[in-house]
Parts: C-alpha cells; sequence; structure tokens
C-alpha cells in the first residue's frame, strides 16, 4: 500500500460505499487512519461490509445519521452523494472537510498527473492522450471518470509513470490540493444543474483542475469557451491555448491542411481517422498534453490514423460494402446528435429513437440536409417520423429495435452512404444501457458481413 502524504486528518467519514468509496477506506484503514463508513443501501451481509468490519472500520448502513459526524476530521463523499445530502450539508455547517477519493489519490502518488475535464469529450481525450502517451512508449496509467478507481491505480504505479485522470465535476468539487502537472479544459456547457444548483458553482467545480497549479504546470484549454479564457486569466500554470478557429503559436491549431503544435506540423488533417469538428478539438488537446509530456511525432501520428473513436461515441465499426457503419449509441439527447450529423458531409441515414421524455424534436431538423433516410424505434419512433416528414425526407423506416434497423437501413443503402446510430434519446424503454444498445448495433453490422 502506498503512504498517504501530507493529509493531516486522523478520524474519517467514508461516505458511500461504491467501488470509489471501499478503495478510499481500505487505503485510509492501511495508513492507520480511523475510519467510520455510513452507507444507506448496503447490508450486513455484503461482502465489502464484512471485510471492511474486519479491517477495523465502524460500518454504519440503512440511514445517514448526522451522528457519524460526531468526533471526524474529514469526509471522503462520493462524487454521485449530493451536497443535498443531511451529512454533507451539517458537515458544510460544521466547517469539516468534504473531499472526493480524487484527492486521496492526489495525497498517495508524487508523479505526473494529466487531468481531462470538460462538459464533453472527457473520455475521447482521455483516451487519446493516454494511446499517444503508450505509443511514444513513456510509462503512463489512465484512470478516474473513466471507469478505474483511481486510489487504486495508482497502488502500483511508479513515480516515473504519468496518472492520466479523466475528471467529472463532481469529482472536481471535492478537492482541496489536487494539483495536476497538466490540466485539460477542454469547455463547460450548462449541464448538471441539479446537482451544482447554479452554473456558477458547475463552472467552479470545473476550475478547480486549475486552482492549485504552479508556475511550473501546464494549463490547456480552449482558447474559443468564453468562460474558459475569462477564467484562465487568474491561473499561474502555464497557459497552452487549443483552438480550431485561429493561429495560435503558443499552444495547437489547425490550417486547412495540417495539424500543428506551436510551429511544428504534428500531421496532415486528412490523415485523422476520427470524424467530428467536436473531435478535432479533442485532438488538439490531447497532442499538447501528450507533446508536453514527451510524446513523440510518431507515436502521436500512430494514435490518429488508427484511433477510431471511443465506443459508442461517434465510433467507426465497419465499412461493409462501401456502406460506413458509426455508432454513436452515447447520443442520449439532441445536442448529441447534432454533433454527430454534423460530422458528415455525404449522404446519411440514421437511426434515431428510444425513450421518450417528452421533448419535440424539431431542433434536429437543420441538420439533417444531408439525411436521405431514417429509420425510427422505441417510444419515440412517431415523433422522430413526424419531424423526418417535416424536413422533407422521403424514406422513413420504422422498426422494432436497432438490430432489425440495421437490417432495415442496408437494405435501401447506397454505396459511399454513411449509416448512423445517434439515437438523441436515451436507451432505457428497450435496452439496459447505452452501451447494449450499441453493443447489439454493432452485432447486427458484424451479421451483414
Ligand atoms: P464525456 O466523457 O465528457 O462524456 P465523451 O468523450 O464520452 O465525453 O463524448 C461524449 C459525447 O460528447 C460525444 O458523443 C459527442 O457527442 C460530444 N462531444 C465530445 N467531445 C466534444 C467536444 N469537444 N465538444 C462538444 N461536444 C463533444
Amino acid at each position: 500500500m502506498r503512504k498517504l502524504k501530507d493529509f493531516p486528518y486522523s478520524n474519517v467519514v467514508v461516505l458511500g460505499l461504491a467501488r470509489s468509496g471501499t478503495a478510499a477506506a481500505q487505503i485510509l484503514l492501511a495508513n492507520n487512519r480511523t475510519i467510520r463508513v455510513n452507507d444507506k443501501q448496503a447490508t450486513e451481509q455484503d461482502d465489502v461490509v464484512i471485510q471492511l468490519k474486519e479491517m477495523g472500520a465502524e460500518v454504519i448502513i440503512g440511514s445517514h445519521p448526522i451522528s457519524v459526524l460526531d468526533g471526524m476530521d474529514i469526509v471522503v463523499k462520493n462524487p454521485g452523494i449530493s451536497y443535498d445530502n443531511p451529512i454533507v450539508a451539517e458537515a458544510m455547517k460544521r466547517n469539516i472537510p468534504i473531499i472526493t477519493e480524487i484527492e486521496l489519490a492526489y495525497h498517495l502518488f508524487d508523479g505526473p498527473i494529466i487531468g481531462v475535464t470538460g462538459s464533453n469529450g472527457k473520455t475521447t481525450t482521455t483516451t487519446l492522450v493516454t494511446d499517444m502517451l503508450k505509443k511514444s512508449d513513456q510509462p503512463v496509467r489512465v484512470a478516474g471518470n473513466i471507469g478505474i478507481v483511481a486510489t487504486e491505480a495508482v497502488q502500483s504505479m511508479e513515480n516515473n509513470e504519468r496518472l492520466v485522470l479523466e475528471l467529472s465535476s463532481f469529482q472536481l468539487q471535492g478537492t482541496e490540493k489536487f494539483r495536476p502537472t497538466t490540466a485539460i479544459l477542454l469547455n463547460i456547457f450548462e449541464a448538471h444543474l441539479d446537482y451544482h444548483k447554479t452554473l456558477t458553482n458547475y463552472k467552479q467545480a470545473k476550475f478547480n483542475i486549475f486552482r492549485n497549479q504552479t508556475e511550473n504546470d501546464y494549463l490547456i484549454y480552449n482558447a474559443e469557451d468564453k468562460a474558459i479564457t475569462e477564467e484562465v486569466k487568474d491561473a499561474r500554470a502555464k497557459l497552452v491555448p487549443f483552438s480550431v478557429q485561429q493561429k495560435l503559436e503558443t499552444g495547437a491549431w489547425i490550417d486547412d491542411k495540417y495539424v500543428y503544435f506551436r510551429n511544428e506540423k504534428i500531421i496532415e488533417l486528412n490523415k485523422i481517422v476520427l470524424v467530428g469538428e467536436h473531435n478535432l478539438q479533442n485532438i488538439l488537446a490531447a497532442i499538447a498534453a501528450a507533446k508536453l509530456n514527451g510524446a513523440t511525432n510518431e507515436g502521436i501520428y500512430q494514435v490518429l490514423t488508427t484511433f477510431s473513436g471511443v465506443e459508442h461515441r461517434l465510433q467507426f465499426v465497419e465499412n461493409v460494402n462501401g456502406r460506413l457503419f458509426y455508432n454513436d449509441s452515447k447520443a442520449t439527447n439532441i445536442l448529441a446528435t447534432q454533433k454527430a450529423l454534423d460530422s458528415f458531409k455525404q449522404s446519411t441515414i440514421l437511426l434515431a429513437g428510444g425513450l421518450d421524455r417528452g421533448n419535440a424534436f424539431t431542433d434536429l431538423q437543420p441538420h439533417l440536409k444531408h439525411v436521405r433516410a431514417m429509420v425510427v424505434f422505441g417510444q419515440t419512433a412517431s415523433k422522430l417520423k413526424e419531424l423526418a416528414d417535416d424536413a422533407g425526407i422521403d424514406t422513413v423506416i420504422e422498426s422494432q429495435n436497432v438490430e432489425e434497423a440495421v437490417n432495415a437501413a442496408y437494405s435501401i443503402s447506397m454505396e459511399n452512404e454513411v449509416i448512423l446510430l445517434s439515437p438523441a434519446c436515451a436507451s432505457w424503454d428497450q435496452y439496459r444501457t447505452f452501451e447494449e444498445r450499441g453493443d447489439m448495433f454493432v452485432q447486427a453490422v458484424h451479421k451483414l458481413m
């Protein structure tokens, strides 16, 4: 077990026993802290409850009594637990610090950290940076919001390894001293206001990514995002902007042919496999971080000429007899589907539909110019059919599910067309998760071959 450094708290409440909470409790126990765990849903029979008790933790389950705070110095909160939770609210009243497991990971690891945040594009950028460093033979590990518990990942890391961390606003809100040596700030859209209450709170949480940075660190940021450019003026770190719209000699940028980092040509635009302008932003941010952390142009080139997208995010699946299949099952709202549609110029067959949240789809209409046909499914099938009619799309097929939709689309498709699953709806009317829906799509595409 790695030793906690600069963590002057003896009595720690761990709130929420998901994977990150369990890992935090175990690490704190191994570091001789007194631990009280509180989880509403866990039961006495759960393995983790039994195990943590055996290790010496006090475990309180079934409710959130305020008394869990008595005599305690700090709360390690699961990022999903709201600040409205009575214990969290009381902790704030009592001035007991509230942190997330990311802060703890920081106190366990001395090496360089590349932190990635933004409303959109985190997973894609995190994956790109990690792959670019790997292909450049730099020792690197990935963790955080991407689904790998950071405190666990650092346990087996050497200090010469780089840790790439995907960071959500929820995780960042619970940081105190956390300081990435390289920070990436991609964009800020209005999101998660149910949790953060105001856009200001949400932004402040995101800006925590650079608050503790020093003159030796780098802050890579989107030069086209007003909220970000305003705020980074106060940063101490070296500023490294990226933009798809303007030449930036201090950062990453493009002209109509090449991608540049500072004044160096990195790759020809037409060699890049990943589609979409939004992905170009992610690529520029990733190149900047990779270059500043020892990646080679060769390593970067290898990734960009092969990486076809993170699963279910505008991911290129297959070319079947000249038809290009893309899986964008993660597009569970209209904004994401707009982005996906704007990523293509050629004739497209759009597969969409799913859970009906009561919204209209009229905002999709301006993005449908190159859509020749639509295959619709799920609860929103008839609404999407109406949209297609309004947009003057002649060919609209209703299908029972995504699998059938793939076959229907293929049967009416022409060579060089894009067949895009970008549902603009959540999957829960028919599938357990968007991943399951995307997997069904990919399987159906493979059956065509
Ligand atoms: P996150 O991890 O932040 O959810 P992902 O990389 O998983 O982001 O991408 C999710 C979706 O967000 C994509 O399918 C795309 O629609 C959109 N997206 C990705 N990158 C960007 C970006 N830089 N700007 C705007 N939207 C983006």
